[in-house]
C-alpha cells in the first residue's frame, strides 16, 4: 500500500502573479507600509542626507512617514543608523528643513480629493461632453423640412 496522497501540487504558483507594492518600514514608528506612503530619506554617495520624494536617488535610503512626529522620532532614533551615518547629526537641521518643504508640497501623482473647488454641477459636465456634436440649430432645420 502506498500512502502517497496527492498533496505535492500545493506549493509553487499563485503568489508570484500578484504584483505588490514593495513594503518599507518607517524608521520613526516602525510601521511597515507600501513604499508610496513613505518618504525616502537618502544619504547620497557624496554623504549628503536629504529627502528623496522620487525614491530614485542613488545612495543609502531609509523610509519615514510624511509625518512630523515620525520624522522627529526617526531623527532622534534609528534614522542615522539606518543611513549608516551615525556621525552626521550636523546635517539633521538641514534635513528637517528639506522634510518640511516636502510636507508643504503635495505628494506627486496622487489624486487629491479636496483640491478641486470647481462648483460645476454634474449635469453641466455631462452636457459639455456631448455638447459639440449636436447643435440645436441643425435639429430645427431637420424638423422644418419634414412638414
Ligand atoms: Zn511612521
Amino acid at each position: 500500500m502506498t500512502a502517497c496522497a496527492g498533496r505535492g501540487e500545493e506549493g509553487g504558483k499563485g503568489v508570484a502573479k500578484t504584483r505588490r507594492v514593495p513594503q518599507r518600514t518607517c524608521v520613526g514608528c516602525g510601521e511597515v507600509q507600501g513604499k508610496r506612503e513613505l518618504l525616502r530619506i537618502v544619504r547620497t554617495p557624496e554623504g549628503v542626507i536629504t529627502c528623496d520624494p522620487t525614491g530614485k536617488r542613488n545612495g543609502r535610503g531609509a523610509y519615514v512617514h510624511r509625518d512630523r512626529a515620525c520624522f522627529d522620532r526617526a531623527v532622534s532614533g534609528r534614522l542615522l543608523k539606518a543611513l549608516r551615518a551615525d556621525d552626521q547629526a550636523a546635517q539633521l537641521p538641514t534635513l528637517r528643513e528639506a522634510f518640511s518643504a516636502v510636507l508643504a508640497t503635495p505628494a506627486p501623482r496622487r489624486p487629491q480629493v479636496h483640491r478641486a473647488p470647481v462648483p460645476l454641477p454634474d449635469h453641466l459636465i455631462a452636457r459639455n461632453r456631448h455638447g459639440p456634436t449636436r447643435t440645436p440649430s441643425r435639429q430645427r432645420r431637420g424638423s422644418a423640412g419634414v412638414s
